[in-house]
């Protein structure tokens, strides 16, 4: 009699740790096969079921009988069934909820069979490149010394199959995209390569660049995508009819036949931590099938995240640096300017007398200006002078930020999305003496207008992009030179090839710079090196002015310096001498509850309980403690054994478990 064990990717607990097993009914005995997607009954229900692994052997408990298969062609291999069993372990999830990422939904449905083109018999994939608008690329050029060396170097592992890891880390434009191509063009028949991204909407011209290589052999995984070509790009991944997938976090997890290369740009990005269970890290996973496949990976990134780059001081991960642009642009000048000494000035504008002379001399000259500031909106919130009170969301704790453009003003929440209108008093003491305090992008737009009549601005944030294709609308329009100025939040930092931008502007570095979390310098170092990265692109010397009331903070003296080794080095030692990653591990536990106080309770016993077991931890309300109206208490504990804490404490369901996490407040 054979048995089969299974994954179950719909079943959502987040308790059931364990794989089920069915017995096989003797009928089906020569058909089934590991990967199948079959039925069984699951307590007055069916399920599907994923088969993981079939055996002879009789499991010490009844077993019910599989019902029957659903899908015959195998959709995982034992590399990936070893891969989810390993995800679910380390991250404290269930190998249920990790098998679901394996399985796009509409596998599950009736109409599970690709669509076949009826000329070719092949998958219809063309459609998964049409969405791409035709982008003007920067010329196609013999490699560099720099970069031949790094071809030649990761090339052979390659071909003997090597599963080793390596970091190419480069500044803004000095060739990455084609190091990856070249690599890929290194992969024999059949074997497929993934290039992972951050967002792929943020890089049209990356995902344009390779269809300009790999035609039809390419598929670029991106939201746009309806079901049916979801469904397509996965049959074709699978058939390996595609052999080279470019995608974001999820196109991970496509069930590659032989995957010779992994490539992840940007490796930094938090976009590759997914914050739902089960919390991965995309590094970590490909990690682990570079391990299954025997295949290298690389990472690239103009300004790596400390693990990946404490891991290249261990030579875990092989460093190769690329130190010039390709055009040999020299990299920008940096002036930072105190907004303390405009005040004593009498300068209370947002811009200081040199980030408004420099914007004027470079929108004369009829070049372009790219204003920063991580912040959207108006004005972050509305203050009582009187008694002080801040109008905060009714849902969570934090203050409502100010919308005020042509066509709408409100108020609203930025975290749960709450609107509300605009006060007239303040709604603790009635006072009319009430104010906008704290810049957004929209004032920094309406300011520059009224500053420089008729010049021309483009805004670039969650507001302005909400509608489909809106970024590469505005970015296109950006390229053209039909505005003189692009504001925006982060998403302008993102790899933009923009040869007419002579200035970047940081409104006020500040924001992020004191956030109360141990990688707030590292992320603030990160971001504004890739903003100011954007000057001077082509043959000229750009220029950056950075505004801060901090001016002599290390990330910015970093910068001005253009010294990463430097702030590496620091950080690495402030991480050390506090016990944080990358030089100790640790989970975070978030409690969350509706009522503030059994919150509160669960959260301290969980501590005493940590305290008796002799865990050192760090536990705090979170930093925004009511967030749609559940309270968060975080506990992060510094432990290389989570599952004990887990095992011993028996966590009800209110607890979020998240270890290896990005953000710890
Ligand atoms: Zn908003
Ligand atoms: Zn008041
Ligand atoms: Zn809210």
């Amino acid at each position: 009699m054979q048995f089969a064990e299974v994954y179950l990717p719909t079943l959502k607990s987040v308790t059931a740790t364990k794989t089920y097993t069915y017995s096989v009914p003797s009928e089906l005995n020569d058909t089934m096969k590991l990967g199948q997607l079959i039925e069984v009954p699951f307590g007055k229900k069916t399920l599907p079921a994923l088969i993981k692994a079939l055996t002879n052997t009789k499991p010490d408990f009844a077993t019910k009988d599989v019902s029957h298969i659903i899908i015959d062609i195998p959709l995982i291999n034992t590399k990936i069934a070893n891969t989810i069993d390993k995800i679910a372990d380390y991250y404290l999830s269930t190998p249920h909820r990790v098998s679901s990422l394996f399985l796009p939904k509409q596998l599950l449905g009736k109409t599970w069979e690709p669509k076949l083109n009826k000329k070719t018999g092949k998958i219809q994939t063309s459609s998964f490149i049409r969405k791409l608008e035709k982008v003007e690329l920067p010329p196609n050029l013999t490699p560099t010394n720099e970069q031949a060396e790094i071809i030649a170097a990761i090339t052979p592992e390659i071909q003997k199959k090597i599963a080793s890891s390596h970091l190419i880390l480069g500044p803004t434009g000095s060739g990455k995209t084609e190091i990856y191509l070249q690599l890929i063009k290194k992969l024999k028949p059949g074997q497929q390569a993934l290039l992972l991204v951050p967002e792929i909407s943020l890089t049209p011209q990356l995902a344009q660049y390779f269809y300009n290589h790999f035609g039809t052999e390419v598929c670029v995984w991106h939201s746009e995508l309806n079901a049916t070509e979801k469904k397509n790009a996965w049959w074709s991944v699978k058939n390996n009819e595609t052999r080279v997938v470019i995608g974001s976090r999820s196109s991970l997890f496509f069930a590659f036949n032989d995957l010779g290369l992994i490539i992840i740009d940007e490796e930094q990005a938090s976009a590759f931590k997914q914050d739902q269970n089960p919390r991965y890290h995309s590094r970590d996973v490909a990690k682990q099938f570079s391990k299954e496949y025997n295949c290298p990976l690389v990472l690239g990134t103009a300004t790596p995240s400390l693990e990946t780059y404490q891991q290249t001081l261990d030579q875990s991960i092989t460093l190769h640096t690329l130190t010039k642009r390709i055009f040999d642009t020299k990299p920008p000048s940096i002036q930072i300017v105190d907004m303390k000494d405009e005040f004593k000035k009498g300068n209370y504008s947002i811009f200081s007398d040199d980030l408004l002379e420099a914007i004027q001399t470079t929108v004369a000259s009829q070049k372009q200006v790219l204003l920063f500031l991580n912040r959207r909106g108006f004005s972050s919130s509305i203050q009582c002078f009187e008694c002080g009170h801040i109008e905060e969301c009714q849902n969570c704790d934090i203050s409502l930020t100010l919308h005020n453009t042509p066509n709408k003003k409100f108020l609203q929440c930025h975290l749960c999305g709450q609107f509300e209108h605009i006060p007239t008093k303040c709604s603790k003491c009635y006072s009319r003496k009430i104010k906008n305090i704290g810049i957004g992008t929209q004032q920094v737009e309406k300011t520059l207008q009224t500053l420089i009549p008729g010049v021309r601005t483009l805004r670039a944030d969650k507001d302005t992009t909400t509608a489909k294709h809106s970024f590469q609308e505005i970015y296109t329009s950006f390229k053209n030179h039909e505005a003189d100025i692009l504001i925006g939040t982060q998403m302008i930092s993102k790899g933009l090839h923009l040869p007419k931008v002579d200035l970047v502007g940081v409104i006020l570095a500040d924001i992020g710079l004191h956030v109360p979390d141990f990688r707030a310098g590292e992320r603030s170092f990160q971001l504004l090196k890739q903003v100011c990265g954007r000057a001077g692109r082509l043959q000229d010397q750009g220029q950056v002015i950075i505004q801060t009331l901090s001016p002599t903070h290390p990330v910015l003296l970093s910068l001005q310096d253009d010294n990463l080794f430097e702030f590496y080095t620091k950080e690495l030692l402030l991480r050390r001498q506090h016990n944080f990653p990358p030089t100790n591990r640790i989970t975070k536990f978030t409690y969350v509850h509706a009522n503030r106080d059994t919150c509160l309770k669960t959260a301290r016993q969980a501590e005493q309980n940590l305290r008796s077991m002799q865990i050192k931890f760090l536990g705090a309300p979170a930093l925004i403690f009511r967030q749609y109206n559940n309270y968060h208490y975080n506990i992060l504990a510094f432990t290389d054994q989570p599952q004990t804490i887990v095992n011993k404490l028996a966590m009800d369901p209110g607890w979020r478990i998240d270890r290896d996490p990005l953000d710890t407040v």
